[in-house]
């Protein structure tokens, strides 16, 4: 919750506010997301203009989650752009009427700004859809598991058995070596 009391409501006072907050439960996606009670910083401008108070500025954190190919753990620095109006509940009727109506106005209550429903959207918007440890992780082995990355060399000797049936028929004297041999 942010406080706009300070503010006073003349059009046009502006205030900035740097704050550090501890980040609300649930502000990412299933796959990475800043963890609750991890830093938040906040950097924003709080101005008033008729309607109300336009609150405007970054948020910064650091969001954790999984590499999508290889299951390593990523971090990514999220800078999150904010802006969000929040009326003054007697001319939060006026502002609807005006803007989209599809969009909901949030509405100061008791000089508060709650501005936890911004951050949520502009954090999520700022995640990698799919996070990855590198641009070109290679992920792991489809046939053992192994991180490719840790040994790109990485082979198996494993011969489907309907391939090697193929291959003796092309073969023959190649199996015939074997036979022997074994
Ligand atoms: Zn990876
Ligand atoms: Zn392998």
């Amino acid at each position: 919750m942010l406080d706009t009391h300070e503010l006073g409501r003349r059009p046009g006072s502006m205030r900035a506010l740097e704050r550090t907050v501890a980040a609300p439960a649930d502000l990412g996606t299933a796959v990475i997301g800043i963890p609750e009670g991890a830093e938040l910083a906040l950097d924003l401008r709080l101005e008033a203009v008729m309607e109300g108070v336009l609150v405007s500025g970054t948020v910064t954190g650091t969001a954790t989650g999984e590499c999508g190919r290889c299951l390593d753990p990523v971090e990514v620095e999220v800078v999150a752009d904010v802006q969000e109006l929040f009326a003054y509940p007697e001319r939060a009727g006026a502002a609807e009427d005006s803007g989209d109506e599809d969009e909901e106005v949030s509405e100061l209550e008791d000089d508060l700004a709650d501005l936890e429903p911004s951050l949520r959207d502009a954090v999520v918007i700022g995640l990698p859809f799919q996070p990855l440890c590198s641009p070109d992780c290679p992920g792991l082995c489809s046939e053992c598991g192994a991180r490719l990355a840790d040994d790109p060399e990485h082979t198996h000797d494993v011969v489907d058995p309907r391939w090697s049936a193929l291959e003796s028929m092309f073969d023959p004297t190649n199996v015939s070596d074997e036979t022997k041999e074994s």
